[in-house]
């Protein structure tokens, strides 16, 4: 094996030290067709099935192997698994002894990225798979209490380290796993749900932007809430500033993260929607706990056919707009590529119906987590649905998730929330 100096691990390990300064054992070693090394060059952590041209050793699932391009140049380690069509997920461009040390040193480079750019938040992404190097790894911070998704299976075998890493950077209250996602299944794993340190009484309350909210971190959404979107509620709810006695539309609210924020912001009247009773009677608590009750309307509806019943009228007759300011956060449309059709109708049909309920020079900030809508399509669903209303709009501004699931361009599927505020110009 080459010798390696290792740039991301810490020199005070002495295992490393070891590893760095003998020759290891030979790793098992795949060796990829020609061609296939230049996205792993660039930090796209995957390797699938038929990029692998041989390997020198049969490789157990879930254990470290080498990569080698087919000059048999290295391009790191990864874990290997037979069981999934990612048969490598790269873990370094170098070969490092992946344990505590390692976990505890990827995690804090992590944790700096977040307090950096969310200097103020207390819950946020700390770990977000792929875009911190950390293929198969989430950690979400809700307060003094952590939540583990594993999966891929060379993460899933590895948590005790993972946790004893997380124990030492946060000495948290509790750290519970939330394993229940499809893509287990991809790798062979089951699902699993529960405590793995210290023990839950109910949500868990957070604090966003100043806000209170809850993570459910037993049976909520995600991991217990959408923490995507902490900047955009902030962002938003700016615009209840520039429109005096602003009458505020949150459709598929939520607990209420873009109303309760545009109703503190000062909006003289905030009407919430979510199909779900039990999300809106805890939306309710909310407003009261941060105090815009008196702002605040709330409803259980199906955010069609509401739209459709408020945002149509008959023949010859106008429908008389109301809102200055209209949030549309859905949830993802698509399940997969061939789901995108029906998905555009979806998104099509509530632009429509919301621009009808838009005053002249209102804003509209709406948002699509799909990864199989891009930017561009999305922004021309828009379009077609202003062109039905005859309506004309004004960008004012672009989003994207907050920078705690930050966006590495080379690996396409880190990227997924995108959203605008348009004004209505005409
Ligand atoms: N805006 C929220 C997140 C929305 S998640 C926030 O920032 O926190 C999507 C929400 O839409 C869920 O609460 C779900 O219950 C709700 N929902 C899904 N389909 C719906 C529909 N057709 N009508 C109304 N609400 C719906």
């Amino acid at each position: 094996m080459k010798k390696s100096a290792s740039v991301s691990s810490p020199a005070s390990n002495p295992r490393l030290e070891f590893s760095v300064r003998t020759s290891a054992p030979a790793l098992p070693t795949v060796i990829l067709k020609p061609g296939e090394a230049d996205r792993v060059v660039a930090g796209h952590p995957w390797i699938y099935a038929g990029c692998i041209s041989r390997l020198t050793a049969e490789a157990r699932d879930g254990e470290v192997v080498q990569v080698e391009d087919s000059r048999r140049r290295p391009l790191g380690i990864g874990f290997f698994n037979s069981k999934s069509k990612i048969h490598v997920r790269m873990v370094a461009p170098e070969r490092v002894a992946v344990d505590q040390a390692f976990f505890e040193e990827r995690i804090r480079a992590a944790l700096a990225v977040r307090q950096r750019y969310l200097p103020d938040a207390t819950s946020f992404r700390v770990v977000n798979a792929e875009s911190d190097f950390l293929s198969g790894l989430i950690v979400d911070k809700y307060d003094d209490v952590l939540v583990l998704q594993t999966s891929s299976l060379g993460m899933d075998q590895r948590k005790p380290l993972i946790l004893a890493a997380l124990k030492a950077i946060f000495k948290p209250r509790a750290i519970i796993e939330r394993n229940e996602m499809a893509s287990r299944k991809f790798e062979g794993l089951p699902d699993a749900n529960g405590a793995l340190f210290g023990a839950l009484d109910g949500p868990v309350p957070i604090q966003l932007n100043g806000l209170t909210f809850e993570a459910d971190l037993r049976g909520g959404q995600k991991t217990g809430y959408y923490l995507d979107q902490q900047v955009n509620y902030r962002l938003v709810a700016d615009f209840v500033k520039m429109l005096p006695g602003a009458q505020v539309l949150d459709c598929f609210c939520f607990q209420g993260g873009f109303g309760l924020h545009a109703a503190k912001a000062g909006a003289a009247q905030v009407l919430l929607l979510d199909q779900s009773e039990e999300t809106i009677v805890t939306a309710q608590r909310l407003a009261k706990t941060n105090g815009v009750a008196g702002q605040c309307t709330f409803e259980a509806t199906n955010v069609f056919d509401w739209l459709k019943t408020h945002g149509s009228a008959a023949p010859h007759e106008k429908v008389i707009p109301r809102f200055d300011l209209i949030i549309l956060d859905p949830p993802s449309f698509t399940r997969n590529r061939a789901s995108v059709p029906d998905a555009l109708r979806g998104y099509k049909e509530i632009h429509l119906r919301a621009l009808k309920l838009l005053r002249p020079g209102g804003v509209l900030a709406t948002f699509c987590c799909s990864h199989h809508v891009d930017t561009n399509l999305f922004q021309d669903v828009i379009l077609s649905a202003a062109y039905d209303a005859r309506k004309v709009l004004r960008r004012v501004a672009q989003y994207t998730q907050s920078p705690d699931h930050p966006v590495l361009p080379s690996v396409a599927e880190t990227e997924y929330l995108k959203g605008f505020a348009f004004e209505l110009a005409r």
